[in-house]
């Protein structure tokens, strides 16, 4: 640390931070704007970052009906990584890992880019040759993987249970490069250098209907303030993606269900990376303030409520103790949920919708927050041209009526991959 950000640490500390200036505006929404985007989550604030870096669109608003990063954006347990399988995946996933590792550069901000490495746990042969596969593939696309057997395991994670477990743990997949990243400071970041290339940034603006033309074209949209004007409107609002495309009488492939996570007290560092657990609802990393934070398997049924129920925290915990069982003499600090847009096969949608003017980004099940560069790089490109980013353009919402479905719930929607 300078000597500068000593000091202004200390004066700022001393003067309860009453110096400190926001990173971003927090606008008045005009009468009218070329593009507004609809959620103040990582991927809306991405998309209209990158709409005015990339394609110089900057007559932009992004609506959020609370504050930005409310919603998963800042729920999630930011793990970012890589591993997919399937062709329509693979590429996008791994572009979005490479915008990761330019990401601080880009946005000259610190968004705590961790890369500590992701290991999926295997338990069983049919995991193990699950697991080679998905290496395999992962390498042919270019992409870091390790097989690990037991011994490898146990270099990296030497506090799992190798001896009494019920599910023996037989080795696994591990991907160095992935690893965590600051939810929040991501959020900030893209609000940052959309605010300061021109884009709108309203709080407390919740859309609630479209405004058409005489030929069904979305020509705008009205809020809680007020009727405001777009050439064209992206929505990206996760969890309640069929809620919004409802007042626009669409019906979206998306279920929305409750994901909770927990974090601990402060530890001194005793996981080096991400773990996940392959025969239980249980996944964890250690955050940089030292606490544990872990999650699992959704709740078992649709909700728009940001907030969960006491059979998964049940679930999750005993898949910690099964996998690891110190965990048990840990204290929880806090739990809670966000809304998961649940896609029927596990992999997202960006793509323009059946009625003109109106355009999704959803369907990111739990596994968006890894997506939020590339999904904003992708959306951008959308809403700019007219046309799919070559790298999304797999992510089509009539895949569900064609079938050319990218079911990668192994790995998508699978709870303990996220
Ligand atoms: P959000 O942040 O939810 O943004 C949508 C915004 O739209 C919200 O701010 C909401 O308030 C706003 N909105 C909704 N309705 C309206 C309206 N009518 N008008 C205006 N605004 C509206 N992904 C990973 O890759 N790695 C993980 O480790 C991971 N862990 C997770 C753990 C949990 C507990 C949860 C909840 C999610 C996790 N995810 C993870 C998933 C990830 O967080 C989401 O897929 C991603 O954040 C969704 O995109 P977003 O950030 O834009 O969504």
């Amino acid at each position: 640390m300078t000597h500068f950000s000593i000091l202004s640490l200390a004066r700022n500390a001393l003067s309860r931070h009453s110096g400190w200036q926001p990173t971003w505006r927090d606008a008045v929404p005009k009468d009218g704007y070329d593009v507004i985007i609809i959620g103040g989550g990582g991927h809306g604030l991405a998309t209209a970052y990158y709409l005015a870096a990339v394609h110089g669109i900057t007559n932009v608003a992004v609506l959020e009906k609370g504050w930005i990063g409310g919603g998963n954006a800042g729920r999630n347990t930011t793990i970012i990584r890589s591993n997919y399988l399937l062709p329509g995946n693979a590429p996008f996933y791994e572009w979005s890992m490479k915008l990761w590792e330019g990401l601080e550069q880009e946005l000259n901000y610190n968004a705590m880019v961790s890369q500590r490495g992701v290991l999926n746990l295997v338990h069983s042969d049919a995991q193990r040759d699950a697991a080679a596969r998905r290496g395999n593939g992962m390498r042919l696309h270019g992409v870091d993987a390790e097989l690990l057997d037991v011994d490898g395991v146990r270099k990296l994670a030497p506090f799992l249970d190798f001896d009494q477990a019920r599910f023996p743990i037989m080795g696994g997949l591990h991907q160095p490069r992935g690893g965590t990243a600051r939810h929040d400071a991501v959020v900030w970041g893209f609000a940052r250098g959309a605010s300061d290339r021109g884009v709108d940034i309203v709080q407390n603006c919740e859309v609630r209907g479209f405004l058409r033309d005489a030929t069904g074209t979305v020509v705008g949209v009205e809020t809680s303030r007020g009727l405001i004007r777009a050439g064209k409107v992206g929505m990206a609002v996760a969890g309640n993606s069929s809620r919004i495309a409802a007042l626009a009488d669409l019906r979206l492939p998306i279920e929305s269900h409750v994901l909770q996570a927990f974090v601990s007290e402060g530890l001194k560092p005793v996981i080096p990376g991400v773990i996940t657990f392959g025969a239980g609802h249980f996944y964890i990393s250690q955050s940089d303030k030292g606490g544990l934070v872990f999650g699992g398997d959704i709740d078992g049924y649709n909700s728009y409520a940001q907030r969960g129920n006491l059979p998964v925290v049940e679930d999750v915990c005993e898949g910690g103790m099964a996998v690891m069982p110190m965990i048990g003499r840990v204290r929880l600090l806090r739990s809670w949920g966000g809304i998961m847009d649940m896609s029927m096969d596990g992999s997202p949608i960006i793509d323009r919708t059946p009625i003109d003017g109106l355009y999704l980004n959803a369907g990111w099940c739990y596994g968006g927050f890894k997506a939020t560069p590339a999904s904003g790089r992708c959306f951008a490109h959308l809403l700019a041209t007219d046309r799919a980013h070559e790298t999304a353009a797999a992510y089509r919402l009539d895949r569900f009526r064609t079938g050319h479905l990218i079911d990668e719930k192994g790995q998508g929607a699978q709870p303990n991959l996220h």
